[in-house]
């Protein structure tokens, strides 16, 4: 049995390690950038609850900057830097092991 292996020899692309991603986030108060497509400010409003796509630009690799925009220029722009991911941010908790040590009675 012989099986041609010339004509499929499959390029292996190198990992990308880092490529622009875009994260969705509640704006925070006290917001100052603006927005990349529309050029408004971002606003931190606390009854309308703004989200904001937060891009982290990467050009060959490289981290060059951060880009904001409103959750809906975001989309407007044709989201310039791939899906958003709508992932909620999990705050690392602190186990409180140390100050909580495991008594453990024996009777022996
Ligand atoms: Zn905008």
């Amino acid at each position: 049995m012989s099986v041609c292996m010339g004509s499929t020899t499959t390029t292996k692309k190198p990992t990308t390690t880092a490529r622009s991603r875009a994260v969705l986030r509640d704006v925070e108060p006290g917001s100052t950038v603006e927005c990349a497509h529309c050029g408004e400010r971002v606003k931190f409003q606390a009854k309308v609850r703004h989200k904001q796509v937060i891009c982290n630009v990467y050009e060959r690799g490289k981290w060059v900057r951060v880009e904001h925009f409103h959750a809906d220029c975001y989309e407007a722009a044709g989201e310039p830097h791939g899906d958003v991911d709508t992932t909620p941010v999990v705050k690392a908790r602190r186990t409180p092991a140390a100050a909580a040590p495991t008594l453990e009675t024996r009777t022996a």
